[in-house]
């Protein structure tokens, strides 16, 4: 069985199995990389990797996810900056009960 040399930035070179490591494709830009955890410390490790090496993981059977940016991202915001003064306004709203009624604009019959 083939096994891959990775760097954990804990622990340094490890040895790892096809199925420890994942490569995670970026389609909105096509950046690359790969993630393992690894198996001294256990924890999370995550490189950036040219697509060369992407492939080549890929080619020896390391799994692919293919990912996207949240949509977010992409969304134009036009309004005004959210301020201290809209969050104390926010918190008192939130405890003045009937808070998704007064959102909404729905007026509290029983008030
Ligand atoms: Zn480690």
């Amino acid at each position: 069985m083939a096994t891959i040399k990775a760097e954990c930035h804990t622990c340094g070179a490890v040895r790892l199995r096809v199925a420890d490591l994942t490569v995670k494709i970026c389609a909105d830009d096509d950046r690359g990389a790969y993630r393992f955890r690894c198996p001294r410390c256990e924890r999370a490790v995550l490189h950036d990797a040219t697509s060369a090496i992407c492939a080549l993981l890929v080619s020896v059977g390391v799994e692919e996810e293919v990912w996207s940016l949240p949509a977010e991202l992409r969304e134009q915001h036009d309004g005004p900056a959210f301020t201290p003064d809209d969050m104390l306004d926010f918190h008192l709203l939130l405890d003045g009960g009937d808070w998704a009624n007064r959102l909404a604009g729905v007026e509290d019959a029983s008030a």
